[in-house]
């Protein structure tokens, strides 16, 4: 049978809606059933409401943070008095200090600055240390061109765990350390029934992953675990070079 053209295009375009409209009813029905099939998935666990913080600005503490030095007051720290405060910065001197209250699990959050001007080579080249619970030191080393074995080197966990990058940027230049820690635990008879663990970004890249720390930091035995409280004071490390600190602060977790 013929058809003129006009009557083919107008059989065509009938022909594409139903098409169409038979594919739009297939996917509502479709929908409908699903509706009545999915139903929504609840743990069943009664949560708390979440707290609400103030995240503050970035880079400084949010609100329920812990506020360790603001460029001003080293009064948190014992041996605070000894060390150089300038121009919203401190400079390392004279000896190792200790916070005076102790933590445990935290978040910390400091920044950190190598001498302007190179002098030394190695782990004698601005160096210092964030040691937590005073016991387990997250190196800080001028690592910007400056070659030392990679488990001394910034961003490591000393003598156990190098960074998995190396981030350090110039000699002077501001760099920021981001902390989250989980503090061993030990039973009754001194027994390590959980190891720590650190999880780290140094100028904010990953350099530790979930770090399960072997023990205490040495500098002349392997790393071992002595039973010890479940909250110690921060240690911030002298090591005879002139590195500055800012902007610390720590949330208990
Ligand atoms: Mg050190």
């Amino acid at each position: 049978m013929f058809f003129p053209s006009h009557v083919m295009q107008r059989l065509f375009r009938y022909r594409t809606l139903i098409v169409s409209d038979f594919i739009a009813a297939t996917l509502l029905i479709c929908s409908l059933l699903s509706a009545q099939i999915v139903k929504e998935y609840t743990s069943g666990i009664q949560w708390p409401e979440v707290k609400v913080v103030d995240p503050g600005q970035p880079g400084g503490p949010p609100a329920d943070a812990i506020v360790l030095f603001d460029g001003k007051d080293m009064s948190k720290w014992n041996g605070g008095e000894d060390w150089i405060i300038k121009d919203g910065y401190v400079i390392t001197d004279k000896r190792d200090i200790h916070t005076k209250q102790a933590f445990g699990d935290c978040q910390l959050h400091l920044e950190w600055a190598s001498p302007e001007k190179i002098e030394g080579d190695g782990q004698g080249r601005g160096n210092s240390g964030v040691y937590i619970m005073g016991l387990y030191e997250v190196q800080i080393l001028d690592s910007y061109n400056n070659s030392t074995y990679p488990d001394g080197q910034a961003g490591a966990i000393y003598k156990e765990q190098p960074p998995m990058v190396n981030v350090c940027r110039k000699p002077g230049e501001w760099q920021t350390y981001d902390i989250i820690f989980s503090a061993p635990k030990f039973d009754e008879q001194g027994k390590l029934i959980k190891p720590a663990y650190i999880t780290m970004l140094h100028n904010g890249v990953l350099v530790q992953n979930h770090f399960e720390i072997l023990g205490t930091t040495s500098w002349s035995e392997p790393p071992k675990y002595t039973a010890h409280p479940p909250k110690l004071p921060l240690m911030l490390q002298f090591h005879d070079n002139k590195v500055r600190y800012r902007n610390i602060w720590i949330c208990e977790l």
